[in-house]
């Protein structure tokens, strides 16, 4: 087994947050730079750019799995990564059914969809920076339903987590793994948020700038980057794990 790094919280040029140098293209090159073996890209409350990364990703010896950062009635952020592009754009499908309004680029930003060769492809027009109507269990239990990894975003944050807008994590959620922000240790998440106990945790960049791509990341012990491996590696099964960056580096090698 090999220690690889997966920074799985990445948005591109399609989140009206992310920088326009967010093409897909950059983040596998800049990936792979940092050492990264797997990537996921979690655009806001979409996936149209996840099969350019995927191919882009290629091109550079990177794994990427597409994924989308799905915002709740609720205004909790939560990470669904799929382990096809079919079953991303079939969540995408369900999240754009519930997800009103129309973007203003002039106020939350431009939405542009790319190639895996940074050509414009289209501009998406809807309010992709909103909530949708659909509540945190219905987000958790599609997630689950199309087989993805379901993971509550940045806990630790003021903003959008669920601890931050809920106060607690209700013991019914069917989470695969809850991510604790760059800004601080698991060992201080564990400290401020006892809820995070007996939960995996993973930790990633959240990037929306080129030079924030790999600067958190969370070590797996496992066979291959595939999403099985992953999820065996969430779960602690066949002998995968999860491997914090504090220990990461001695066991690096
Ligand atoms: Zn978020
Ligand atoms: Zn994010």
């Amino acid at each position: 087994m090999k220690l690889y790094r997966a920074d799985m919280h990445i948005h591109t040029c399609l989140s009206p947050c992310g920088d326009w140098g967010m093409s897909p293209k950059a983040i596998a090159r800049k990936s792979r730079q940092m050492g990264m073996d797997i990537i996921a890209v979690c655009d806001h409350n979409t996936a149209e750019n996840a099969g350019s990364a995927i191919r882009a990703g290629q091109n550079y010896g990177i794994t990427v799995l597409p994924g989308m950062e799905i915002c709740s009635k609720e205004e909790v952020h939560v990470l669904a990564i799929f382990e096809t592009v079919d079953r991303a754009l079939a969540m995408q499908a369900f999240v754009y059914d519930h997800l009103p309004g129309k973007n203003s680029p002039n106020l939350w930003g431009d939405q542009i969809v790319v190639d895996e060769n940074d050509e414009v492809v289209d501009e998406n027009s809807r309010l992709l920076i909103g909530a949708t109507s659909l509540s945190l269990y219905e987000v958790v239990d599609k997630v689950n339903y199309f087989n993805g990894l379901c993971i509550a975003s940045h806990i630790d944050r003021p903003a959008f987590g669920i601890i931050s807008n809920l106060g607690f994590i209700p013991e019914d959620l069917r989470f695969s793994a809850l991510e604790v922000s760059w800004r601080i240790s698991m060992r201080e998440a564990a400290g401020l948020i006892p809820d995070i106990a007996g939960f995996p945790c993973i930790t990633s960049s959240d990037a929306h700038y080129i030079e924030d791509v790999g600067k958190a990341w969370t070590g797996l012990m496992m066979e291959a980057p595939t999403f099985t491996e992953i999820r065996n590696a969430f779960e602690g099964r066949l002998g995968r794990r999860i491997v914090h960056r504090d220990t990461a580096r001695k066991e690096d090698g």
